[in-house]
């Protein structure tokens, strides 16, 4: 017995959109009742949220390394035009 295919498991898209918020009032509402009663589901989104957590992060830490990186070379220069002004 074959219900509506809005009782059968979202994809990832779909819950990726959820997730975002960019389904429709109806969809989310959908998606959110699904998910109350599907384990399965639930786990899906708790992955993709921390996937996407774990992306901020890893991107912020990118930007963190790179200020750290220009302020090490500046370091790095200063020394030498100290040594140039005493030679
Ligand atoms: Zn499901």
């Amino acid at each position: 017995m074959r219900r509506s295919r809005l009782a059968e498991h979202p994809n990832d898209e779909a819950l990726l959109a959820y997730l975002d918020g960019e389904l429709s009032t109806v969809q989310t509402r959908t998606i959110r009742i699904h998910i109350k009663t599907c384990w399965k589901c639930r786990a899906t989104v708790a992955q993709l949220e921390w996937q996407a957590e774990t992306i901020a992060r890893l991107l912020s830490t990118q930007l963190d390394s790179d200020i750290d990186r220009s302020t090490k070379a500046k370091e790095r220069f200063l020394p030498g035009e100290t040594l140039l002004k005493c030679a």
